[in-house]
């Protein structure tokens, strides 16, 4: 289930947010400061952020700052709330990082719809829609992994490890990073945890012929990529593919 964090110190608007996020399927999580949206991200990244620009204490637009700027929360997603609605502001905005921006009254419906555009664009593994990767295919809604006619039977955390590659092809990821992803928890977990899976995963790809396309990158960590399975099923080589 993907997980969003709502940043928002008063009350009514953080719960009339979750109400609608959770009616959609998502899982929330709500801080009223900055302390604790910082302690919610420590503990597990989120799938994207609703964050609003004034809070007590510390700013929703220093806070969004601070995320763009460390490695392990440079690429989380993020749309700022707020009750400005200065152009300046929204530059200042957009400029600390958020990937779009809504002005307070804002109507729950483009709120929703602002959130599911900013996930296709950045966080496609918390959507429900069907991803192809080569011959590959995934289908969240159903928890159906295929190839042509054939299913291939997955566990569970395997199959959120493939549906993580699929929507991040061809990008190596660390095994840090897939346990903050894949797993939500990159402290208690150990990296080795991830090559369990990984093997289960290529022997479940192994009957449909797509176990070649879970690559392990040397001291950097995995990726999916389409040439590594479908294209390359023949043992032998075409020359001119030899590179
Ligand atoms: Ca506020």
């Amino acid at each position: 289930m993907s997980h969003i964090l709502v940043v928002e110190d008063e009350s009514a608007i953080a719960e009339l947010i979750s109400i609608n996020l959770r009616h959609a399927g998502f899982e929330v999580t709500i801080a009223a400061t900055a302390e604790q949206a910082q302690a919610a991200v420590d503990g597990a990244l989120p799938d994207l952020i609703i964050l609003d620009w004034m809070l007590p204490g510390q700013s929703g637009l220093s806070l969004a700052k601070r995320w763009r700027s460390e490695a392990r929360t440079r690429e989380l997603p993020v749309i700022m709330l707020t009750a400005r609605a200065d152009e300046d502001d929204k530059i200042q905005g957009l400029d600390a990082g958020a990937d779009d921006y809504l002005t307070k009254p804002f109507s729950t419906k483009e709120l929703m719809a602002r959130i599911r555009a900013v996930l296709r664009r950045k966080a496609p593994e918390a959507l429900d829609s069907v991803v192809e990767v080569g011959a590959l295919k995934i289908d969240p809604a159903t928890r159906r992994v295929s190839r042509g006619d054939m299913d291939v039977k997955v566990g569970a955390t395997e199959f959120r490890l493939l549906h993580f590659f699929m929507t991040h092809p061809e990008r190596v990821h660390s095994r840090a990073q897939l346990l903050d992803r894949v797993w939500g928890d990159h402290v208690f977990i150990e990296e080795r945890t991830v090559d369990v899976h990984v093997k289960r995963l290529r022997e479940a790809l192994g009957p449909v012929q797509c176990a070649q396309m879970i690559e392990t990158v040397r001291g950097a960590g995995y990726r999916l990529t389409q040439q590594g399975g479908v294209g390359v099923v023949s043992t032998t080589k075409p020359q001119s593919q030899a590179a």
